[in-house]
């Protein structure tokens, strides 16, 4: 059986060279000095594409481990946070600020909107006494790139440490973290950089290791410490052992994003042509702005169900897409469009088989998906 044709908003499909890569011979990291070069040399392929010349670390663990070390290694009991919400993964962030013992304080704006920078700057005039902010630069599950371009630099103007889930935009969308003054910013890898899913990687500002290192009480966590990384390279010291081969494969996908050069504008055309055909075939995004170049979300047409769309993509064409979970579940279906996915033949082979899908279903179409989509792009 051929393995399904993953059109998921991560994980993503993974290049040949990268798997290639991930079975070269392994090595002793703790013992193997040249394992030390490779490391920071990955290192600062990172540092390119997030823009920075902050120190930005691969970690063994999921985007989520990011996301939490960050909570744990910044957040002090009663410290406040501001937790700025427009959809699952904002909100998220403030299970993460209680459990070390934050004072959160939930910003929330619409759930179909990308957040309104003039909302948040009168609500940050009145009340800016917050030692750290969380927000996320796509919420994945809704489809919305948020402006984390003027949301850092104002939670900057305030003093305010922001912490930005760039997970599913590293790779995909345009990010500066110096030039738009971002103090911890996290991704992973089985979204736009197309590894295997296991890898977080997180830049962390000046600012942002005067809080981690000059804390009152200790952080109540060792795995998600980030202190314990700050002069790894000085020492030849890893906390813990890193996985070697995976990290060998995704410094590949690194390459092949940075070689490229030219992924933002990719992302931007295929995305737009993916919309276009979504709305001229007479289906509704969910997002009312902010559309991610990265994911469409669409929502499933009345009287239709989720499962019957996976099914049918699944057994009749082979190919993988999304739901969503949360309050989008059984709602939505999405299409990532992220990484090694978004290529031309691979979105007009997953729109046509939608196309086929949802008309075998009943759904009235207007025209073919994948021909609104060729005609946008060509
Ligand atoms: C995928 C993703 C994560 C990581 O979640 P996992 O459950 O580990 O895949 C975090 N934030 C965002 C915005 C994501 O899209």
């Amino acid at each position: 059986m051929k393995a399904p044709y993953i059109m998921t908003p991560g994980p993503t499909q993974v290049h040949e060279k990268v798997r290639m890569a991930m079975a070269k011979e392994a090595t002793n990291s703790d013992l193997d000095p040249s394992f030390f070069e490779f490391y920071k040399e990955s290192c600062n392929n990172l540092k390119k594409l997030f823009n920075t010349k902050n120190d930005t670390l691969i970690l063994g663990g999921e985007g989520i481990l990011g996301l939490e070390a960050a909570c744990a290694s910044l957040i002090e009991p009663g410290d406040r946070v501001l937790i700025i919400d427009n959809g699952i993964f904002g909100k998220g962030f403030a299970d993460f600020a209680k459990i070390y013992g934050g004072q959160v304080e939930v910003y929330k704006d619409d759930y179909r909107k990308a957040i309104d920078i003039d909302k948040l700057e009168e609500f940050l005039e009145k009340d800016h006494d917050f030692k750290l902010a969380t927000l996320v630069h796509c919420e994945t599950p809704s489809g919305i790139t948020n402006p984390v371009d003027e949301i850092a630099p104002l939670l900057n103007k305030y003093g305010i440490i922001s912490v930005v889930d760039s997970v599913s935009s590293i790779g995909g969308e345009t990010i500066k973290v110096d030039e738009w003054a971002m103090d911890i910013v996290i991704s992973g890898s089985q979204k736009c950089i197309s590894s295997p899913p296991g890898l977080t990687f997180i830049s962390i500002s000046e600012k942002a290791w005067d809080a981690i290192l000059n804390r009152e009480t200790p952080i109540a966590s060792y795995y998600c410490n980030l202190a314990i990384w700050k002069d790894w390279y000085e020492n030849k010291w890893f906390p813990y052992t890193p996985p070697t081969n995976h990290i060998y494969g995704n410094d590949i996908a690194l390459e092949r994003i940075i070689e490229e050069g030219t992924y933002v504008e990719r992302h931007k055309k295929i995305a737009e042509g993916v919309r276009y055909a979504i709305q001229s075939s007479g289906l509704e995004l969910y997002p009312l702005n902010g559309y991610s170049n990265t994911v469409s979300t669409i929502l499933i047409p009345e009287g239709v169900d989720f499962n019957k769309i996976f099914d049918r993509m699944l057994k009749e064409h082979n190919i993988m897409i999304a739901g969503a979970f949360d309050y989008l579940a059984d709602k939505v279906i999405r299409i990532g469009h992220m990484g090694e996915n978004c290529y031309e033949e691979k979105l007009y082979k997953t729109l046509k088989a939608l196309d086929e899908t949802l008309k075998f279903l009943g759904v009235n179409i207007k025209g073919n998906i994948h021909e609104h989509f060729v005609g946008k792009l060509s």
